[in-house]
């Protein structure tokens, strides 16, 4: 087993909340992070007690789903709430922050984001986090590593395409197999 970095770490919790997201729009997980620790985690939902999402329809006004209180905002609110600092935290987000939470983020004094996908990045948001200082980067997230059996499934993948080759399966088609399997397990231990 590889040892995962730092930033694929704090990125799989991100994910992990994801997970918990009652919006059936769109699934966000965040996670605040101070000096390598974990010390608020968020995820889009209603406010707590409310209906969710999931259960009777999203609340769409504009196109967006007004029902939920973004994975951002809920991430720094559980600082707020229980008094824990955010000034020159990092934060780890699934998805490009909109502009509101950018500009949250901002006043919090977070000064470094990280986010995994493009979402709707707004051009304003860029300006106003460059203009602040905040360090903002893209980093891919390797789903992979949050499968905790990716080895032994590589290796039965592994089999069967051994397999496939001794019955003799023409190179072709072996090597479209071997890519989807390449492209599902981010690695090329088979050649
Ligand atoms: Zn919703
Ligand atoms: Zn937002």
């Amino acid at each position: 087993m590889e040892r995962i970095s730092w930033n694929q770490y704090f990125m799989a919790q991100s994910h992990l909340l994801a997970l918990r997201s009652t919006c059936t729009r769109l699934a966000v997980g965040a996670t605040i992070v101070r000096d390598k620790r974990i010390i608020a985690g968020g995820y889009n939902g209603s406010i707590a007690g409310g209906v969710h999402c999931t259960d009777v329809g999203c609340y769409v006004v504009d196109n967006h789903c007004v029902r939920t209180i973004h994975a951002e905002m809920n991430a720094l609110l559980q600082c707020a709430k229980f008094g824990v600092p955010t000034e020159g935290a990092e934060i780890y987000v699934t998805h490009f922050p909109c502009l509101q939470c950018s500009k949250a983020l901002i006043q919090a004094g977070i000064k470094q984001v990280y986010y995994a996908k493009n979402y709707k990045n707004h051009p304003y948001a860029l300006e106003l986090f460059d203009q602040a200082g905040v360090q903002v980067e893209q980093v891919e997230f390797d789903e992979t590593t949050l499968d905790l059996k990716k080895n032994e499934k590589w290796d039965y993948v592994k089999q069967l395409l051994n397999h496939l080759a001794q019955l003799g399966v023409s190179e072709k088609e072996l090597s479209q197999w071997n890519e989807q399997a390449i492209k599902l397990f981010k690695t090329r231990l088979f050649s």
